[in-house]
């Protein structure tokens, strides 16, 4: 009996969860084609909304031709999904093709260093023989220590303003603003590489629009006076049977700090220049002083710090787009863009308002769907959009293929460049896994784990609480009805429930790995029963 159950389950396993074979010889590039350069740039914190490529309330208010430039010139993917919606577990993922619980970096707080000593991409494609570099934000604890010929990151977050770097001499400082500098050392470095014999490989992180969004000297203030459209779901009130997001602590109008997050103070911002506090100061001063006298209260409150995080949020954005365009110039420009394949994506997707918050972490749309625009000319066609199930686990695959290299077979994604080349294989990835650990932590957002497919998101909160939801994408796209348990739902959830299962086992998300944590699960939540279908 158990050995047909195996059986049943490895061919389930093929058949229905299957995201494509590791290696085809369909998706292997031509030997005689030359090997593309890769600019992989990924900003921190960008919302798709915050995208006008991607359409939305705030395409018109705060357009981003760089980056639509992009997609106009290649490809859009409409469903690019995190595996874990959280800075360096995203980055992790995205270095290592493998589940946080594989690579061993699953959040912030616990185990906040990277192991080096394990497989990455760039290890990799530099024994394929291609010259690598990693630029700007990294955010995995430490500094690599092989993989990337060319090292020059911000420690940890890294400041906007007048930002420390770690080269492989030590750290320095450089003054200026983060997104510029990060621009102009990425162009540098394209320029020293850009005659070798050798392909090459940049990784570029930008930290804007990380928290605090501190907008560049030629943003501050662009948007000051215009109103920037609200979100549908600024005031919910977490009724639909959503208890989990009522615990939260990502909103504005609780959790968004006035003097850090939106700048009403008469603090200095640290780590400003006197000549850039000035600047500073003849913005947000008069800005302050008109909130003073408002004695504002409320929703209406609520609606101000919304309206004054968004012109911040999105003037970073605008320094960012400036950054990507001067990229794409540039390669021109060296005469390189032919053969350079250009990725542009964030670490995860952010609150911009909806559901009333800012952050990230929650497995609900805003902040798994990251963005994802690829150009590559002469194999992209210009204009194309993708809506297939696509993640952050696939990067490091794609990259190797791209470099004609064998994909080991213990990465979990995916090479996307059969999709870029539009022809999706019929086993592509129906249904998408993903898991959040980050608690307890600041932002009270639980522990979850679960599984959405193109109609349905099937979501487990579990450590200190058993509490599962289940949404119908396509009724109530902006997930404000939790209908699990209703009869309608009763055998969609069932198909859910095992599809979920068997992911767990192809991903290996059980109690064999990552001891530490499982222990530590078991020890506080031994009482629930609900853990037993992890050991199928
Ligand atoms: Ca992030």
């Amino acid at each position: 009996m158990k050995k047909i159950f195996y059986i049943l389950l490895g061919l389930f396993l093929l058949n229905s969860c299957g995201a494509g074979p590791k290696k085809t010889e369909a998706t292997k590039p031509e030997k005689t084609q030359k090997r593309p350069n890769i600019v992989f740039i990924i900003s921190d914190d960008h919302a798709y909304q915050a995208i006008s490529a991607y359409g939305g309330r705030l395409a018109k208010v705060a357009p981003t031709p760089n980056i639509d430039r992009i997609a106009k010139e290649g490809m859009l993917f409409n469903n690019c999904l995190v595996t874990n919606s959280i800075c360096g577990p995203s980055r992790a993922t995205i270095i290592t093709g493998k589940y946080s619980h594989m690579n061993n970096f699953i959040d912030n707080t616990l185990g906040t260093e990277f192991n080096f000593s394990q497989q990455t991409f760039a290890e990799l494609l530099q024994q394929a023989g291609y010259k690598t570099g990693v630029l700007g934000k990294l955010h995995l604890g430490n500094t690599p220590t092989k993989g990337f010929d060319y090292v020059d990151i911000l420690p940890d977050q890294g400041t906007y303003y007048n930002p420390q770097f770690i080269n492989k001499s030590g750290q320095y400082q450089i003054e200026g603003y983060a997104t510029e500098i990060i621009t102009d050392k990425a162009l540098k470095w394209i320029d020293s590489v850009k005659n070798i014999n050798q392909p090459f490989m940049l990784f570029v992180g930008h930290k804007a629009p990380h928290r605090a969004w501190q907008p560049g000297p030629n943003e501050l203030g662009m948007y000051e006076g215009i109103e920037i459209p609200e979100p549908e779901t600024l005031f919910d009130d977490y009724s639909g049977n959503r208890k989990v997001a009522s615990l939260n602590y990502t909103s504005i109008a609780k959790a968004m700090k006035m003097a850090q997050d939106i700048k009403i103070t008469d603090r200095r911002q640290g780590g400003l220049n006197t000549k850039q506090q000035k600047l500073w100061d003849s913005i947000y001063s008069p800005i302050n002083e008109n909130f003073k006298k408002a004695n504002l209260k409320g929703d209406d409150l609520t609606r101000y710090k919304y309206q004054r995080y968004m012109r911040d949020y999105l003037a970073c954005v605008a320094g960012v787009d400036k950054g990507v365009g001067k990229v794409l110039d540039y390669l021109k420009e060296a005469g390189v863009d032919e053969n350079t394949i250009v990725i542009y994506t964030s670490d995860q997707g952010f609150y911009l308002g909806e559901h009333g918050w800012f952050d990230k972490r929650w497995m609900y749309k805003e902040s798994l769907k990251t963005p994802l625009l690829v150009k590559w000319p002469g194999k992209i066609k210009a204009g194309q959009v993708n809506n297939d199930l696509v993640s952050n686990l696939d990067f490091a695959e794609t990259f190797l293929d791209l470099a004609q290299t064998t994909i080991p077979t213990d990465m979990q994604g995916n090479s996307i460049i059969p999709l870029l080349k539009g022809k999706t294989p019929s086993d592509w990835r129906k249904a998408h896994y993903y898991h959040y650990y980050e608690h307890p932590s600041e932002h009270d957002v639980r522990r979850h784990y679960g599984i959405t497919t193109d109609r349905y998101k099937l979501i487990h909160f579990y450590y200190d609480m058993d509490v599962w939801e289940l949404y119908d994408l396509k009724k109530d796209p902006n997930e404000l009805q939790n209908v699990y348990g209703k009869p309608e739902y009763a055998n969609v959830q069932k198909k859910l429930h095992k599809e979920l299962e068997m992911l767990r086992i192809k991903y290996k998300d059980n109690d064999n790995l990552n001891q530490k944590f499982i222990n530590e699960y078991n020890e506080k939540v031994k009482k629930n029963p609900h853990i037993e279908y992890w050991k199928l």
